[in-house]
């Protein structure tokens, strides 16, 4: 059977195929470690647990409305405000099933066929295929490791064409884990203006940044930006809700509305109880984050350090998210074993097979000279996976 164009177009998500990987791994008996999640490895807190039990004792377990409840959709604008310095009417937010869908739904709502999405590489891989699911044109705008992988504007400005639809912004960013600055930010939000192009700013990352980085919504820097700007936001990250699927988005009423409609005739609501619990996790202490936030900013130090005494890996100090990623290009042209490595792909599959250590090629982010290491794993797992790094790339010669 022939599936159709559109799917045929796209590949699964290769950091989730490498989860499942190092998973069956895992599961025959094998000592591996997983550096490929991408979700904090504490556990939801228990006063959002508490709010979802009550949820289905209350009987909240109906349909509710296709954009959310108005109670969450107040706790979202309390936070934007309270966060980001930004407001919102209710018709101008939309709460949908993790941030991903929240993501595709505004592709659905946005991208005409044949309009190009400028994406900054590396990337968050699901940007390009839900493009391309979208009939839009993904265009790769390559950044540097010295620009702290932050768009160049006057790179940006030379890529738009009449055709440019979107800019997609992901501060902190997976994978790089860096941060924009305020004045990059100003440089593209005047030339977002200027050229009529829409934003799309995945904050997903914001409460999740080290060494004293401030996290700045590219919506809040002015009211021609925040016309054009759909931030993206939820739940997975800052409170460790994964599994929960709340996602939302805030911006141009138009485009609000447009993403409901679909949600509409596509998945509905997101879960009721979910959203109880996402009201808790809003309005309630946000201590919770700050604990998560001391354990990861330990790890980062301790990985950081453990990697650029490698020889041939060179990593740059993250800033946000839970991702190291070093540029290790200085290893490509080695070989052991018959096993020559020519890119990040080969280093991965070398390292899951040679030092079961399960990490992601930076050529599914758009950037080959790169790989992605999670420290959402225990301390006492970076440090065996420094040491199995270490010595499995000085095996190579
Ligand atoms: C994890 C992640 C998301 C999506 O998270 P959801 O679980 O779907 O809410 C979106 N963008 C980036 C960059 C991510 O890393």
């Amino acid at each position: 059977m022939m599936v159709s164009q559109r799917a045929g177009r796209i590949k699964p998500s290769p950091t989730l195929a490498i989860d499942a990987k190092a998973k069956a791994m895992k599961a025959q008996g094998l000592d591996v470690l997983n550096f490929g999640v991408g979700e904090p490895d504490f556990d939801t807190p228990d006063h959002v647990k508490e709010a979802a039990i009550k949820a289905i004792k209350d009987g909240f377990t109906k349909y509710t409305p296709v954009g959310g409840t108005d109670e969450l959709k107040e706790a979202v604008k309390n936070k934007l405000s309270r966060d980001n310095g930004l407001s919102y009417e209710n018709d101008q937010v939309v709460v949908s099933c993790g941030a991903k869908h929240t993501l595709y739904n505004i592709a659905q709502a946005l991208f005409n066929p044949g309009d190009e999405i400028i994406i900054p590489a590396p990337y968050w891989v699901s940007y390009p295929d839900q493009a391309l699911l979208n009939d839009a044109v993904p265009v790769f705008l390559r950044t540097s490791e010295s620009d702290s992988f932050m768009v160049n504007p006057q790179a940006l400005e030379a890529a738009i064409t009449p055709k440019t639809r979107v800019l997609i912004l992901n501060s902190p960013s997976n994978p790089t884990g860096l941060a924009y600055d305020k004045k990059t930010l100003e440089a593209v939000a005047d030339i977002a203006v200027r050229k009529n192009i829409y934003v799309i700013s995945d904050e997903i990352y914001e409460k999740l940044v080290y060494d004293g980085t401030e996290h700045l919504s590219i919506a809040s820097l002015g009211s021609e930006i925040k016309d054009r700007t759909i931030v993206v936001n939820g739940l997975s990250k800052s409170h460790a809700m994964t599994g929960w699927r709340i996602g939302y988005a805030a911006g141009p009423k138009d485009i609000i509305k447009a993403m409901t409609n679909i949600q509409s005739q596509s998945t509905s609501n997101p879960t009721s109880i979910a959203q109880k619990a996402a009201v808790a996790a809003l309005n309630g202490p946000q201590d919770f984050i700050l604990t998560m936030r001391v354990e990861f900013d330990k790890r980062r130090k301790f990985l950081v350090n453990a990697l650029n005494e490698i020889d041939g890996i060179s990593c740059k100090t993250p800033t946000g998210a839970f991702y190291a990623f070093p540029n290790v290009s200085g290893i490509f042209g080695k070989s052991a074993d018959s096993v020559k490595i020519n890119g990040s792909l080969d280093l991965a599959t070398y390292l899951l097979e040679k030092a079961n250590v399960a990490l992601v090629h930076g050529e599914a982010f758009g950037d080959d000279n790169y790989i992605r290491i999670s420290y959402a794993t225990s301390m006492q797992n970076i440090q065996k996976g420094a040491e199995r790094i270490k010595e499995a790339v000085s095996a190579l010669k």
